[in-house]
């Protein structure tokens, strides 16, 4: 029950009516017995650090920071965890009395724990996408210790700037660029996809469905977009063809585990975090 110990965790972004987190880590804190409730609270673009100091002020235990304000975030923090360091973007803040804010982006976290629930992979990987999520999804596949690790996307220079930005942070060459319309002309031990074709606004055509499953091989696949109550049209097509396939629901919610973690310092409920993402949906 909500009293006066009750300490507050928070998502803020712009919009944040849609968001699955208010439902999964207020699950978490029920099935933890903690204290404590979470609140999605829509913040408009130039609010983001009246918003965060405002929270601090409250004391509450952190928040989650969504789009637009990401890369905002990571300039406003004091401490950034090495792995949101090479991303570039904070989406976990918490507020430290003495030390002010410290961020980290559990986005990375996320795609790593979804990673694990494939069968595991070593040897070549392939990125597609050069946004927010391929960033985060980079350097967990950089963790991975891929031997070659490439990306493709529509807009080639993004890609080149995101290789660029990731090398230059670790001081070493780390990111093959390929071209959109030839990705597929290479094998792969495991294919990620942080585009958001698959989205019911951005379907695929057929064309690159087709040679992206045709490219897979067997091989895993993860695809970060989610689509509610099922799998999508990517996980569907590569299972298809006999490749393991994960949707970025698994993304979600290690992500949300992760950013519980932090808000509370215990480890997070994953079962029931699981069931409110899936209950959710409906
Ligand atoms: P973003 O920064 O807007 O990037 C979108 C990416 O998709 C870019 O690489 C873009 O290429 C590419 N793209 C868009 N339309 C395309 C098309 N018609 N053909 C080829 N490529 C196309 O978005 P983001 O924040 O990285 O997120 C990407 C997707 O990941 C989201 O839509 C969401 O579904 C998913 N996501 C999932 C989670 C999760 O928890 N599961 C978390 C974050 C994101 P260009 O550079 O050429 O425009």
């Amino acid at each position: 029950m909500i009293g006066a110990a009750t300490r507050l965790a928070a998502l803020v972004g712009h919009p944040v009516g849609h968001s699955l987190s208010p439902a999964m880590q207020n699950a978490a804190f029920e099935a933890v017995g903690g204290d404590g409730c979470y609140l999605a609270f829509d913040v408009v673009p130039g609010r983001l650090e009246a918003a965060l100091k405002g929270l601090a002020a409250l004391g509450a235990l952190g928040a989650n920071v969504t789009l637009p304000h990401k890369e905002e975030a990571f300039g406003l923090c004091d401490w950034i965890e090495p792995s949101a360091r090479l991303v570039g973007a904070v989406n976990v803040v918490l507020f430290k009395k003495e030390e002010g804010l410290w961020g980290y982006n559990s986005d990375v976290d996320g795609v790593r724990g979804a990673l694990a629930d494939l069968p595991p992979a070593g040897g070549r990987a392939l990125l597609l996408g050069a946004g927010g999520s391929a960033r985060a999804a980079a350097v967990a596949l950089l963790e991975r210790k891929f031997s070659f690790l490439a990306v493709a996307n529509r807009t080639a220079d993004r890609a080149r700037r995101m290789a660029g930005d990731i090398e230059a942070a670790l001081d070493r060459r780390a990111v093959t660029v390929l071209d959109w319309k030839r990705f597929h002309e290479e094998p792969f031990d495991l294919v990620v996809n942080a585009t958001s074709l698959g989205l019911a606004s951005n379907p695929w055509s057929g064309e690159d469905l087709t040679r992206l499953v045709r490219s897979l091989r067997g091989a895993p696949l993860l695809d970060l977009v989610y689509r509610r109550g099922g799998g999508t049209e990517l996980v569907e097509a590569a299972r298809s063809v006999g490749s393991p396939a994960v949707d970025g629901r698994s993304v979600l919610l290690h992500q949300g585990m992760r950013s519980f973690s932090l808000f509370t310092g215990c480890g997070a409920p994953g079962e029931a975090m699981r069931r409110a993402l899936e209950e959710g949906e409906r």
